[in-house]
């Protein structure tokens, strides 16, 4: 979670450009803020508080390096003390991640603690070695010794020029400018600037004064060699442009990003085939959204390939890990590539020899970087916290696995450029009026309930994840055949009940709900009797479930917008989730 981002080079490091990087980082965190900028004349001058970045008043002053952070809490409540940086001694710092053992160190490294937070805890651990006449650079490597957990980390030490940065589980990127180096926690914070990245490692540390960069292993303190990549990314696609959100800007864009998604090269999809094949098991991994796109991908193997896959939400795997072994595949599912139960569960599995199949947004991911074969989702940056164009992209590159692996890859592509091409026809402004008009009624409910079955089944589960965390509306999705057997008990008059799909065992469920008084919508490819409300679907074949949960995109999107929520910035949520 949280964004960091740091920048150092006489010209351009004021607050004011920290202050524009953090805002390109705020779907990461964003309950409080906090940046530190450090003048020629070497005082750290700091601003921090709660609340959004777009109402920070701070007069900075003219600084030659400067960093930020947005927060999203673990350790501490959101106050303005506990927001980062923190100072202690001869230190400012400020981290992503959690230090697990803070307590033991807080008794080690006591001083006048001024937050409740982990994260001062280990400005104090740094600022004790610092007193003793270690380096910055040694002080690094001390903290990476005591401190257990995971952590991305920018520091100032007091009389030393340039910033320090390591790294361990959490992600840091250094971008490369002619007289300036940024450092941020994702590549929207500098794209502006430059598209020249590094990417920082586990266990490696940077020094960056100016353009003078320097790479050295965390444990080692040896130098290390990195090569500069340039990104294909444009600096408009991590805008608004003229949509009102982002949200409704990715569900748009879904227009194109399934065809690009599908766009993945021969020799790649041949591997990952053979992977699933020579698999002894596979376990697919993955977290809120992504989950539900993996059991999209669970049936689609099944139905598809006659293949069992186990779908596991990465922090559910504790049980399940005395069956991963040498052998075992690990399918990885994540828009960012750095959730840290994914990486937590991908980890363990490497050591004990299993393969890792990643599918993330970012190339450059941790996931991607250690999985044997990774498959990139090709959907531009995806900004709004409720993932959507991503999901729809794993779904669709499950489905070509699934077919790849049954042997029918180009059967497989040609469904997919089928459902793409529809896709871009539903998606109209026609449409999306008239989800808005359903969505002004839904809205004004507290509760409400997805049926669907098969594939359909994980989207209504996925369907409730959109709406609750957009709208927070109460919306619980079921295995339509479920219903009966407990649930229904909650249907009373006029108890809002989204119907996807339109088979006739799923339409002989919506009409028991419709016989207790349930207000029935469907979303499906046929219009039934049963609908009071409908929304027109194209008929998708085996991938329906991808033009399905796009509508129930915009309905969320739209219930939100009616409620007077922003919902690129859901309360207590963040997008790429770094912590345990
Ligand atoms: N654990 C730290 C805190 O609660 C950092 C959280 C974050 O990554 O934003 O302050």
């Amino acid at each position: 979670m949280c964004g960091i981002f740091g920048v150092s080079g006489s010209s351009v490091a004021s607050g004011a450009t920290v202050l524009k990087g953090l805002k390109a980082l705020e779907y990461r965190g964003y309950d409080s803020w906090g940046v530190a900028v450090r003048t020629a004349r070497n005082d750290v001058f700091i601003c921090k508080d709660v609340g959004k970045i777009s109402q920070v008043h701070c007069d900075f002053p003219d600084g030659v390096e400067a960093f930020g952070h947005s927060r999203w809490a673990t350790h501490g409540g959101v106050t303005k003390a506990n927001a980062h940086p923190h100072v202690v001694g001869g230190v400012t710092l400020i981290h992503n991640g959690i230090c697990e053992n803070y307590r033991e160190l807080k008794e080690k490294y006591p001083t006048t603690y001024a937050s409740e937070t982990d994260t001062e805890v280990m400005a104090s651990l740094l600022a004790a070695h610092f007193a003793t006449g270690k380096t910055p650079e040694e002080c690094m490597m001390q903290m990476a010794k005591e401190v257990e957990g995971r952590y991305a980390v920018l520091a100032f030490f007091e009389g030393r020029p340039g910033i320090c940065a390591a790294r361990k589980g959490s992600p840091l990127i250094i971008g490369r400018g002619e007289h300036e180096t940024y450092i941020a926690s994702d590549i929207p914070a500098f794209l502006p600037y430059t598209k020249n990245v590094n990417y920082l490692d586990d266990n490696e540390m940077v020094r960056v004064v100016g353009a003078e960069v320097e790479f050295l292993n965390l444990q080692s303190g040896k130098a290390i060699d990195k090569r500069t990549i340039a990104v294909p990314w444009e600096a408009e696609d991590a805008t608004k442009g003229d949509h009102p959100h982002f949200m409704i800007k990715e569900i748009r864009e879904q227009k194109s990003t399934i065809a690009s998604a599908i766009n993945q090269s021969n020799d790649k999809l041949k591997a990952a085939a053979k992977m699933m094949k020579e698999a002894k098991g596979v376990y697919a991994i993955a977290c809120g959204t992504a989950n539900k796109a993996a059991m999209a991908g669970e049936y689609f193997f099944a139905n598809i390939a006659g293949r069992k896959v186990n779908v596991v939400p990465a922090s559910e795997m504790s049980s399940f890990l005395q069956f991963v072994r040498e052998g075992t595949l690990l399918l990885a599912v994540s828009q960012s590539g750095e959730t840290a139960d994914v990486m937590e569960v991908l980890e363990i599995g490497k050591n004990k020899g299993a393969k890792i199949l990643a599918m993330t947004n970012v190339e450059s991911s941790s996931m991607a970087r250690m999985a044997d074969v990774h498959l990139p989702l090709q959907t531009g940056p995806e900004k709004a916290v409720a993932s959507t164009k991503a999901a729809t992209a794993q779904m669709a590159i499950l489905f070509l696995l699934a077919y790849a692996d049954a042997g029918r890859v180009n059967e497989g592509r040609e469904l997919l450029s089928a459902t793409a091409g529809a896709i871009n026809d539903m998606l109209n402004p026609r449409f999306e009026e008239r989800i808005e008009a359903i969505s002004k009624k839904l809205a004004k409910h507290e509760n409400m309930f997805i049926i669907g079955r098969n594939t359909l089944y994980p989207m209504a589960l996925e369907a409730s994840i959109k709406i609750q965390e957009v709208s927070y509306v109460h919306a619980q999705g079921f295995a339509a055949g479920e219903l009966k057997h407990g649930p229904i008990a909650l249907i009373t008059e006029g108890a809002p009940v989204l119907v996807l799909g339109d088979d006739p065992e799923t339409l002989s469920n919506a009409m028991e709900v419709k016989s207790r008084g349930a207000w029935v919508i469907g979303v499906s490819c046929i219009h039934s009797e049963v609908f009071d409300e409908w929304i027109r679907v194209p008929d998708c074949d085996e991938a329906q479930c991808i033009s399905t949960v796009i509508p129930v995109q915009i309905l969320s999107y739209h219930m939100a917008v009616e409620r007077g929520l922003d919902p690129d910035q859901p309360r207590n949520l963040a997008k790429s989730v770094t912590v345990k």
